[in-house]
């Protein structure tokens, strides 16, 4: 059977070879986007040199401390003034600075008399103060924003201010998610006897949407052979780049799904590898008409399902998208670990700082890949190595926060 990261390999590699599609995002809905051009300057910044307090607008002169108003500029409302050593121009902040004058005294630092300014007792000042030059932010042509970077509030201001009112970004990868299963039952409904509420296509669905990417949430259907068939084939004519489906991808008698996706062409890259929770994870890929779509079929354990999308997609899109990286904490361990196999361990857990400021993880007691309110109040997974046998309290491992 393959291992996590054999696993990883080949999902890494049907990512890397996904060509993304690129649109235009109007800033008003570019934030979180991933940036898809690099954007540089159309101007200088300050394209003028403008005035950083309120204040009056000289001529630096060093003997003249005193000098005579002779106009007003506020920002947006320049004029041409005639300008002499002993003059001064009341200025506000952001206003255009007039050739002649080099230096801004703040409104603080000089007493006014009626049309006469002089500079307070003790006050320095220095040529060239309070004034912002033009292009001393950035010159005409410089970049500004780097192609593959997930947008900000701070990212999209900085482009508004170099006239770009649209962004080429790429599109969201778009996401079907199915359920399937004979003992599911929609969450409106109580559930009886043998039936259980659908749980996964919400998780799942969250999960994509938390990354950015768009999910189509298509419930769930019966565990019956010629429904799934009918319905998957209709999900590989649609307009999706990726399918996930969960349940009925084990080794039951009613585990259909994978005959199903052989039928109808979809092409196996594989099927299980050695991991807990979520072993029978299966990858696939169909292709048609020079369009493919990859086909996740995960197991129906609910904890399995969403683990498995947390360690074989969730990376993925991550570094395709250049979002932030998910944290990965080493944490001193505060209870034994039973694991007597060489999978790949992904336990659910509880990671906090002690007083010291180091870090310290507990394991959940129950480690069920049923136990879906135990999983939501955990806040990592910790990782255990294939040849890691049952770490003990103390020991230092890898946790993967959630
Ligand atoms: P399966 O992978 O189909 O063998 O299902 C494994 C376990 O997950 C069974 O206990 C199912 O009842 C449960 N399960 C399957 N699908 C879902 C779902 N959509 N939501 C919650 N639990 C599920
Ligand atoms: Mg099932």
């Amino acid at each position: 059977m393959l291992s996590y990261l054999q696993a990883r390999e080949l999902i890494d590699k049907e990512f890397d070879n996904l060509d993304l599609k690129i649109e235009e995002a109007e800033l008003e809905t570019a934030l979180n986007r991933t940036l898809a051009e690099d954007v540089y300057a159309d101007v200088n910044l300050p394209s003028f040199n403008n005035s950083a307090v309120d204040g009056i607008a000289i001529k630096f002169n060093d003997p003249i401390k005193e000098w005579n108003i002779i106009g007003e500029i506020s920002a947006g409302n320049y004029s041409e003034l005639n300008i002499v050593d002993t003059s001064a121009v009341t200025i506000m902040t952001g206003a255009k600075v007039p050739d002649f004058c080099d230096t801004v005294i703040p409104l603080e630092n000089y007493v006014m008399s009626k049309d006469k300014v002089s500079l307070s007792e003790g006050v320095k000042f220095k040529r060239g103060m309070n004034i912002r030059k033009q292009g001393s932010d950035v010159n005409e042509g410089e970049l500004i924003l780097g192609k593959s970077l997930q947008l900000n509030p701070r990212n999209i201001a900085a482009a508004a201010s170099c006239g770009k009112s649209r962004l080429k970004v790429y599109s969201k990868l778009k996401f079907a998610v199915l359920a399937t299963g004979d003992e599911l039952i929609d969450v409106n409904e109580k559930p009886s006897g043998d039936k259980i509420r659908i749980s996964n296509t919400y998780g799942l669905c969250s999960a994509i949407e938390e990354l950015w990417q768009t999910s189509v949430n298509l419930s769930f259907i019966t565990d019956d052979r010629e429904t799934l068939t009918r319905k998957i084939k209709d999900i590989l004519n649609s307009d999706i780049n990726i399918l996930i489906t969960t349940g009925g991808v084990s080794v039951g008698k009613f585990d259909y799904l994978k005959d199903v996706f052989a039928e109808l062409g979809v092409k196996e890259i594989f099927w299980r590898a050695n991991i807990k929770p979520g072993k029978p994870a299966f990858l696939g890929k169909y292709e048609n008409n020079g369009k493919s779509i990859l086909v996740f079929g995960l197991p129906g354990n609910p904890v399995s399902c969403m683990v498995n999308f947390d360690v074989y997609i969730r990376p993925n899109i991550i570094t395709k998208y250049g979002l932030a990286e998910t944290e990965c904490i080493s944490a001193k361990l505060e209870n034994d670990i039973r694991k007597n196999d060489k999978k790949r361990h992904f336990i659910r857990g509880n990671i906090q700082k002690d007083n010291g400021g180091k870090y310290l993880v507990t394991s959940k007691k129950s480690q069920s890949s049923g136990n879906l309110v135990g999983f939501s109040s955990s806040n990592c997974l910790i990782v255990i190595e294939e040849e890691k046998l049952s770490p003990k309290k103390g020991e230092i491992v890898k946790c993967i926060r959630m």
